[in-house]
């Protein structure tokens, strides 16, 4: 595997595949890899000629400074699993290589009506820092293919649009992979490093619930179901519920009630101890 820690770098190497007509395919993640971000690598590495992964704790994208100090860090864990998933290139910018005048250099996109439900209003300001980075990443690499997991529902959403201000929806297929869980249900994700053992059985909670809401919502007892599901995720130990909801699973407009004929989605979002958890499941 290669690795760049220089944009210029690995845009020249990435240029010169593109010359040779290699088609590229893009993982941009966090690091603290886990079987979620190498089944985005698997993908890539099926449909492309060559993968690089982005390894970036942004720091423009939280918006909670315990969040991003305590965001875990395994690089050498990280570079490991990347070598032996034949992952062909590793993009690790410093900080300063990737916000070369300062963190100021975040932008305000016009995300619309995404950006005001659900992730956009919990956590202020998040996407605009997600589609600050996700741009600069787009300009260095210029995939053919961008790979990005459901388990982050709304931020596919978010990086569609992003792609359409870019005015790069044409240049840049979408390739939105399953959410990979763990034994128990609960989505993988490299907060999940931050649970106990305790927490982390606790927290199955989430996935069960999201099937109890898909096998019981009916066009009536949304409400009801919610309430139900809601209350067994408080008393399995969660701390508090950002929300638990239905949704328009296009726009994300949130519904009151469930009807079979639009496609719609369960989001979850919560705190086990200090810890937020997302998830969301797809109903019909
Ligand atoms: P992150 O490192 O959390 O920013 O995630 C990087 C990419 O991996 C994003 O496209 C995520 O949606 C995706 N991803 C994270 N967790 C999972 C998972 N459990 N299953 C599939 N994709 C995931």
């Amino acid at each position: 595997m290669l690795l760049f820690k220089e944009k210029v770098q690995l845009k020249k190497y990435l240029d010169s595949q593109l010359k040779q007509g290699k088609k590229i395919g893009f993982v941009p993640t966090m690091g603290a890899l886990h079987k979620g971000h190498l089944s985005l690598i698997e993908k890539s590495k099926k449909d492309c000629h060559i993968t690089v992964c982005s390894i970036f704790v942004n720091p423009t994208q939280f918006n909670n400074k315990e969040d991003f100090e305590k965001y875990p860090i395994t690089i050498e864990n990280d570079i490991f699993l990347l070598e032996t998933h034949f992952c062909d290139v590793l993009f690790l910018p410093s900080v300063d290589e990737m916000y070369v005048t300062g963190l100021s250099e975040r932008k305000e996109f016009d995300l619309g009506f995404i950006e005001t439900v659900f992730e956009g209003s919990k956590r202020p300001g998040h996407f605009n820092g997600v589609c600050t980075i996700v741009e600069k990443l787009l300009n260095i690499v210029e995939p053919n293919i961008l790979y990005l997991g459901q388990k982050d529902y709304q931020q596919c959403i978010v990086i569609k649009t992003l792609l359409t201000l870019m005015q790069k929806s044409n240049e840049i297929e979408v390739k939105i992979c399953p959410t990979s869980r763990e034994e128990n249900g609960l989505a993988m994700s490299s907060r999940n490093k931050r649970l106990n053992k305790e927490e982390f059985d606790k927290a199955k909670v989430i996935y069960k619930n999201l099937l109890f809401i898909k096998n019981n919502l009916t066009n009536t007892n949304a409400k009801e179901v919610l309430s139900v599901a809601q209350y067994n995720i408080i008393n399995a130990g969660f701390s508090s519920i950002d929300y638990l909801s239905i949704a328009n699973a296009n726009t994300l407009a949130p519904l009151n009630d469930f009807d079979d004929k639009t496609k719609t989605v369960i989001l979850f979002a919560g705190f086990i101890s200090n810890v937020r958890l997302i998830d969301n499941l797809l109903i019909n």
